[in-house]
């Protein structure tokens, strides 16, 4: 494989898919040489294959709002790579959305599926429907218009989607409200994120920013640290940071830093329980303003405008908002302040640029999807219980997360310990979620 000359046709095909082209960049450059010590992915042009979607799906979503006034977006959803079991993705719900990102993103979660240990294709959908400022009967409206399209190319061993930025327990419950209603059937393995009294697993909100800590501290742990009596400055207040907030804290760091797209709130005191709890109420109210936080508790805070949580002075710094919200100033920023360790909890939360300066610098660091695996995996644990009809206990989900997060953790230092004895996470992450997924398009042939 010639990285170069594949990423030249990519760019001549998909013109302007920014976000899509940096993220399959990210992963050729990573896995560049170990493909090119495999000729018979060369010779089944597995890249070429891996790097276009199996499909995608976008439609009209027409809905009446508040006001009476008919309203239209668009709906995607882009079913990835099947080769290792039904596409598996969040529904992302954001102003921003467009083709290249849910691309960049189904892509992502291909990889990252496969690093979870379980049988799950990649894929991700959404819609361009702005939440912000919504009423929760627009919500509903929006969600039941989006899944009438949706619904009959989804399915519990086809597509299953979940959540992702602005798509949450409540969004999923309007869907399968109206799923169910449609297919005529009480099928609940076709979402998950669902409801614990309806099919939903224990623990599936925590999960994603529960298993990124998990992960984390396994990396501190190899590099002979413990996590007890950091500092950590994270980004958002959504369903993600709030899970990792909880976890930190119980873990016995010090969360000084949470950010909004309006500025940064600083807790020099460090994230009280109240205060974690707060960001649920955050969340739910669509404002999407951090300030509400330190309004909230004027005392314990300092909100300051226009600022990332990157500027506030931390041990760990954990992304977990949205894409390339890291650039390459904000690490020389969080580097400088004397950050020494960053797990991107957000998926390609950081930009090239920032990961080459962490990198460059010594600076301990994990890529998105295999910090962040634990929210699909615990959707995989879903799966699994809805297909056999039962519930799982809180204690049995959690062990079963911190089991997966370590073996991600494994599979990282496997495939990514360089000569010199250092352990490269990216190129870990990516060999061995690319490995999975090739072997298994290699046996089923040219399809
Ligand atoms: N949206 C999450 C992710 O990026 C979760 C997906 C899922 O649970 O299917 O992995």
């Amino acid at each position: 494989m010639n990285v170069q000359n594949i990423m030249t046709n990519l760019e001549a095909k998909h013109p302007g898919e920014n976000e899509f082209l940096q993220a399959v960049r990210e992963v050729l450059e990573s896995i560049e040489e170990v493909y090119n010590q495999h000729p018979e992915f060369e010779k089944a042009k597995i890249v070429e294959r891996m790097v276009e979607p199996d499909r995608v799906f976008t439609f009209r979503v027409a809905w009446v709002d508040d006001n009476g006034e008919v309203q239209t977006n668009i709906g995607y959803r882009v079913q990835f790579n099947g080769a290792i079991g039904p596409y598996k993705g969040g529904l992302r719900f954001h102003k921003a959305v467009n083709l290249s990102m849910l691309k960049f993103l189904g892509f992502e979660q291909t990889f990252k599926n496969a690093l979870t240990t379980l049988p799950m294709g990649g894929g991700k959908g959404g819609s361009d429907f702005d939440p912000v400022g919504k009423s929760d009967a627009e919500i509903m409206r929006f969600c039941q218009a989006f899944m009438w399209e949706l619904w009959q190319n989804i399915g519990p061993d086809t597509d299953v989607p979940a959540g992702d930025v602005g798509v949450g327990g409540r969004e999923i419950g309007y869907m399968y409200g109206m799923y169910k209603k449609l297919a005529r059937e009480y099928n609940t393995g076709v979402l998950t994120g669902k409801g614990s009294t309806w099919g939903g697993s224990i623990l599936r909100p925590e999960a994603t920013g529960f298993g990124a800590l998990y992960f984390t501290e396994h990396l501190l742990h190899k590099a002979g640290k413990d996590i007890k009596g950091l500092t950590i400055a994270l980004s958002g207040f959504g369903n993600v940071a709030w899970g990792a907030a909880t976890k930190a804290t119980e873990l016995g760091a010090k969360v000084v830093a949470i950010s909004g797209p309006d500025g940064v709130c600083e807790i020099p005191g460090g994230i009280t329980k109240e205060m974690i709890d707060y960001m649920l109420e955050m969340r739910a109210s669509n404002r999407n303003k951090v300030e509400d936080m330190a309004t909230k508790f004027p005392a314990a805070t300092k909100f300051t405008a226009g600022k990332k949580a990157w500027s506030v002075k931390c041990d760990i710094a954990l992304p977990c908002a949205f894409q390339n919200e890291l650039n390459e100033a904000d690490a020389k920023e969080l580097i400088a302040n004397g950050t020494w360790c960053c797990c991107e909890v957000s998926n390609m939360g950081c930009t090239p640029e920032a990961i080459h300066t962490f990198q460059s610098n010594g600076i301990l660091f994990a890529p998105g999807k295999a910090v962040n695996a634990g929210g699909v995996a615990t959707s995989g644990l879903e799966m699994t219980q809805n297909a056999a009809h039962i519930s799982w206990s809180a204690k049995e989900v959690d062990d079963k997360l911190h089991f997966i997060m370590e073996s991600i953790h494994e599979a990282c230092v496997k495939y990514g310990t360089q000569p010199d004895g250092k352990i490269d996470y990216v190129k870990g992450a990516n060999i061995a979620g690319f490995m999975k997924v090739a072997q298994a398009m290699l046996e089923q042939g040219v399809c």
